[in-house]
């Protein structure tokens, strides 16, 4: 029983000194990463073309990876072949 019990206090620790450890680098990393917070894309012009969203999920994207629907003011532009065919489905 003394094996079970030292067996149960180095799990202890380990468990103590992981939970510190995630502790001070979680702390050391907040500052760093507050430089870098994504901000919420705006639908506007950017590397790959012009933001356009996606009718039938909601999805921003850029242009150059949509998948197009029509043309000039009637295009509609969407993430991928599986939500242009529900919203074709949708719309009919
Ligand atoms: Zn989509």
């Amino acid at each position: 029983m003394v094996l079970i019990g030292w067996i149960f206090r180095v799990l202890t620790v380990l468990f103590l000194v992981r939970l510190v450890m995630g502790l001070f680098s979680g702390g050391r990393r907040a500052p760093s990463s507050r430089g870098r917070v994504r901000k919420p894309a705006p639908p506007a012009t950017r590397e790959g073309g012009h933001l356009v969203r996606d009718p039938h999920c909601g999805t921003y994207l850029p242009t150059a990876r949509a998948l197009r629907v029509g043309s000039g003011d009637s295009a509609v532009y969407f993430c991928s072949e599986a939500c242009r065919v529900a919203w074709a489905a949708r719309k009919t």
